[in-house]
């Protein structure tokens, strides 16, 4: 009986043994992995600053919208991938439910989330960016370039390129870089839209280097205005040459229209003296366009040495450039040679900005001599109506000399001067005038013999 309870004795003892043993090995396993988890958690706390730096050295510090100009999509999925790599292992860390633990891993949780975040939108800003790298030239920096108020764009010819462009622009947080690109995107489509335009016409009428199907005055107008509307230098001078085509023609057209009247026809040239400049001149140039006039713009080639854009556009919109002198001198004060170089600079001038080299010029002053005309072949072209703009400095008296001095003159020349902001105030009242009375208008050279 009693060997037999100690018998007893002894198993109960031994399984209580295996018991313990059993629950201490748990509860060790439990502490060690605890410790593990506050381990990860510890290491996962330590990593975040040095990501969160690399996160941030994408920005540009002065404007956080932006990206730095030395992000690049490598450097920002590398640092995606790391970011990612600390997520799962932080992941992976258990936390048997005990809440100081819990805590403590939800608290990083959130901060790798957050990180996680900022590096997506790195992600997509820098697709845009690429985008528009594809798109146009040179954007180097996103701040300064996308700013930039006329992008060269690089080949429009493939608009999925544009398309693409729209769908990676819609995922961008709404900040700066989005409203600049949209800026950005927004200029490309227009520009591509009218390069569509164009090349349609084009080819409806100068499939190659001639003109067919006979286009009208109109239409070959509208040609003209879509090409206009083309900001990019490098695609204006894809152009230049078909568009030279459709200019020439339209001022064939404007002389056929001319010769085909009588004498008694009223006919007006605007002239413009002094310029060009980047302010009045190209409100007159806005003007002229509006009411469909060609002007006719007598340039100083110091004026076209400081604003060759301008030049530039005067001659694209069809008007006529001719010479009115380098310096702007009394011609009759100076030698030959010295009347020569101030002509035939000017002429070089007009030829590299329009491509035509002119025969006509404006003396200075009016002044000209036999010397003068013996030193150089040009025709001499002065005016009949002198709106005293430099003078009077008056939109209202400009537009009184022109009624005046008009009133028995059907082949009026009229002077005037783009520099002169009045000048350019008194022009849209001067053209209604004229159109009131029942003149058109063609370039100062058709009406020489009126002088
Ligand atoms: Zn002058």
């Amino acid at each position: 009986m009693s060997s037999r309870s100690l018998h007893e004795k002894l198993r109960t003892n031994t399984s209580l043994s295996i018991l313990f043993i059993f629950f201490a090995v748990i509860l060790l396993g439990m502490l060690w992995s605890g410790y593990q988890t506050h381990q990860t958690i510890e290491a996962s706390k330590t990593s975040l600053p040095t990501l969160k730096t690399r996160v941030r050295h994408l920005y540009d510090q002065t404007h956080p919208d932006f990206l730095a100009d030395t992000s690049s999509m490598e450097q920002i999925e590398a640092l995606e991938k790391d970011i990612s790599k600390e997520n799962k292992r932080l992941n992976r860390a258990w936390t048997f439910g005990y809440a100081p633990l819990k805590q403590e891993k939800q608290t990083v949780e959130k901060q790798w989330a957050q990180l996680t975040q900022t590096a997506e939108q790195a992600k997509q800003k820098q697709t845009v960016l690429d985008d528009m790298n594809k798109i146009f030239e040179q954007v180097t920096h996103p701040v300064q370039e996308l700013q930039a108020d006329q992008l060269i764009i690089n080949d429009l010819s493939d608009e999925t390129d544009i398309t693409a462009y729209e769908k990676h622009l819609k995922n961008l947080p709404k900040d700066s870089f989005k409203i600049i690109a949209q800026q950005a995107f927004d200029q490309a489509k227009e520009q591509a839209d009218s390069l569509f335009s164009l090349k349609a016409e084009l080819n409806q009428y100068v499939p190659k280097d001639k003109i067919t199907n006979d286009p009208s005055a109109e239409q070959l107008a509208q040609i003209s205005d879509t090409f206009d509307q083309i900001k990019s230098e490098k695609i204006r001078q894809v152009y230049q040459p078909k568009m030279a085509i459709v200019f020439d023609k339209l001022f064939e057209l404007d002389k056929d229209a001319l010769s085909n009247n009588d004498s008694s026809d009223k006919v007006a040239a605007l002239t413009f003296d002094d310029g060009p400049n980047d302010t009045s001149t190209i409100r007159i140039l806005d003007t002229l366009k509006k009411y469909k006039i060609k002007g006719t713009f007598f340039m100083v080639g110091r004026m076209i040495a400081n604003y060759p854009d301008v030049a530039k556009r005067v001659a694209e919109e069809g008007h006529l450039i001719a010479n009115h002198t380098y310096y702007h001198p009394d011609l009759t004060t100076l030698s030959p040679d010295a009347i020569r170089k101030e002509v035939n600079d000017t002429d070089d001038l007009i030829e590299k900005i329009s491509g035509k080299r002119t025969t006509i010029l404006r003396p200075p002053y009016g002044a000209f001599d036999s010397k003068v005309t013996a030193a150089i072949p040009h025709k001499m072209a002065l005016w009949n109506v002198d709106t005293e703009d430099w003078k009077s400095h008056n939109p209202a008296a400009i537009l009184e000399q022109v009624k005046i001095q008009t009133a028995h003159q059907n082949h009026p020349v009229i002077l005037m001067h783009d520099v002169h902001a009045e000048s350019a105030d008194s022009l849209e009242s001067v053209i209604q005038y004229l159109i009131q009375q029942g003149y058109r208008f063609t370039t100062a050279d058709k009406l020489l013999k009126y002088l």
